[in-house]
């Protein structure tokens, strides 16, 4: 059957993400698209910091950026820092960019691994630009300098979520999309195919429509409550099942740093999202070892400034729904399952969920085969990302908790395992197939967290030789642009101040 409607159920990140990209496809037919959402219900109202795609995400929508960052007052992110991971006490910068760059087919960890066996000192953070301008504050883009010998800058943003929704609605209005207030109160589904034919709103008003897209949150309105398609529950990997969230001032002015903050604490983390004029904050936390008051009180206690705001506490189960694509129903965001944000995943998530939805469909109507391309490459997606997440808790040392001495001990997916021998080997990390995290995210989290590549690649001896005047000009056009870029806060109040 023809898709010639499509109503997208939710108006948080991902149904005006959803919507936003929806409303650009033209294939010469007449489509409209229609977004339910209930002020009444509300969003999840939590989820600030984004990794690279974001911009890109944002580029294809031909969204003006400095138009943008105003409006959601957003700020310049370079990569997560990680406080008391590996140990309490240690602290280590996951950054966007890479270490250096590959040197004769090797990559440039495996090379300073080398050098350093032969007495150089150096660190490998002196190697990477965005680790370097977060130490120091800093953040302008490599174009700004009319140098072609400098490293790319590699950013995402931290944005004021709700905001972001709001602007993608202006957005999608005005290309067409149609926005219905109200709460769905029933799904009708069709007798014999079991497609999802109609839904009725408290109001007594009825909409039709031939493909549906799940973006409902946690509750996964059509996806579950209608179709029960079943959820894979993976917190016997990822324990933690609870957050609570709560924004502070940074009334004393202090700049924003250009990067997201995680703290491990005894049963879980804290993020500080630095907004132009506040932080968002959270603690994500593990039920079975730790309270909801205790959490609230360890995370006011490590906030940088007061609080704005009640706490808001949040459950979730680690997990993924069994199908994203079932029947006639796609889900996105929070309705397709749920990672914590300890990588900024879930806006991500959306992002390529968004791209593979368009990517697949036909608007001649749905087939078994492109629900099943869709599910499959999204499970692959879900569980590397997945495999990394865990890695932060299995590469712990501390064992001052029950919390971490579980996480320490606890098995792992066998991918998992792999990873970790073969980098300990000589420090190979094989980026399997399109997943998302790189070589030098890989080896940021197992060296930070100690780690170690027991040997070097069999390649290195002869590299490291040939390439030691190579690796020092990079340091050299690193610590050039770092000296010259400019704070953070300047430039957010330069390119793209907050009304
Ligand atoms: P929601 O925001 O819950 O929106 C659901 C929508 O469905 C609402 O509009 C609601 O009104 C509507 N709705 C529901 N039921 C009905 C009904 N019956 N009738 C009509 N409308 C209905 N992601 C990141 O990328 N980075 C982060 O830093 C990050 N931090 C996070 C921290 C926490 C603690 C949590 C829980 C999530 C975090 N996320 C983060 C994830 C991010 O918040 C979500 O992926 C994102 O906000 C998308 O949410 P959503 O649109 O799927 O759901």
């Amino acid at each position: 059957m023809a898709i010639e409607h499509i109503v997208i159920v939710g108006g948080g990140t991902a149904g005006w993400m959803a919507a936003a990209a929806m409303s650009r496809i033209r294939d010469g037919r007449k489509l409209a698209i229609t977004v339910v959402e209930s002020e009444q219900i509300g969003t999840v109202g939590v989820g600030e910091a984004t990794i690279p795609p974001f911009v890109e995400f944002n580029q294809a929508l031909g969204i003006n950026e400095r138009d943008f960052l105003s409006f959601t007052q957003g700020s310049f992110k370079l990569g997560i820092q990680f406080e008391n991971w590996g140990q309490v006490g240690e602290s280590y910068i996951h950054p966007f960019g890479a270490y250096g760059y590959d040197i004769g087919g090797i990559g440039f960890h495996q090379v300073w691994h080398k050098m350093r066996e032969r007495g150089d000192k150096r660190p490998l953070q002196l190697f990477n630009l965005e680790t370097m301008a977060a130490y120091y504050g800093k953040f302008s883009r490599t174009e700004d300098y009319a140098r072609d010998d400098l490293p790319p800058i590699n950013y995402a943003y931290h944005i004021n979520a709700t905001a972001y929704a709001q602007y993608l609605r202006k957005y999608a209005e005005q290309r067409g999309v149609v926005r219905h207030e109200g709460i769905v109160k029933d799904v009708a589904l069709d007798g014999e195919s079991g497609f999802v034919t109609k839904l009725t709103l408290d109001s007594g008003k009825e909409i039709e429509a031939d493909f549906f897209v799940d973006c409902t949150g946690f509750r996964g309105l059509l996806i579950e409550q209608a179709l029960e398609t079943g959820y894979e529950d993976w917190t016997h990997y990822l324990p933690c099942d609870r957050a609570v969230a709560l924004p502070c001032n940074r009334d004393d002015g202090s700049p924003p740093p250009p990067f997201t903050k995680a703290t491990a604490h005894k049963a879980g983390w804290q993020w500080q999202v630095p907004l132009q004029h506040r932080n968002g904050n959270g603690h994500v936390y593990c039920s079975q070892f730790m309270e909801a008051d205790e959490a609230t009180d360890i995370l006011i206690a490590n906030m940088a400034g007061k609080p704005t705001a009640d706490p808001n506490h949040l459950r979730f189960v680690t997990g993924r729904r069994k199908k994203f694509w079932n029947k006639n129903v796609v889900a996105l965001g929070l309705a397709s399952g749920f990672m914590e944000p300890l990588e900024s995943t879930s806006i991500h998530l959306i992002n390529t969920g968004v791209n593979k939805l368009i990517a697949t469909m036909s608007l001649d109507g749905v087939t078994e085969a492109q629900a099943s391309t869709f599910n499959r490459l999204t499970v692959r997606e879900y569980e590397r990302i997945r495999d990394f997440l865990i890695l932060h808790y299995k590469a712990t040392r501390r064992d001052d908790s029950e919390f971490w001495n579980y996480c320490r001990t606890m098995d792992v997916p066998d991918s998992l395992t792999e990873k970790i021998e073969v980098f300990k080997a000589n420090g190979q990390v094989f980026r399997e197939e399109d997943e998302l995290f790189t070589t030098t995210s890989w080896a940021a989290v197992m060296l930070g967290q100690g780690i170690t590549m027991d040997g070097t690649s069999p390649m290195a001896d002869g590299v490291a030789d040939a390439s030691a005047k190579e690796v020092d000009e990079m340091a050299k056009s690193i610590q050039w642009l770092v000296q010259r870029m400019p704070g953070h806060k300047e430039y957010l109040e330069r390119y793209c101040p907050a009304p």
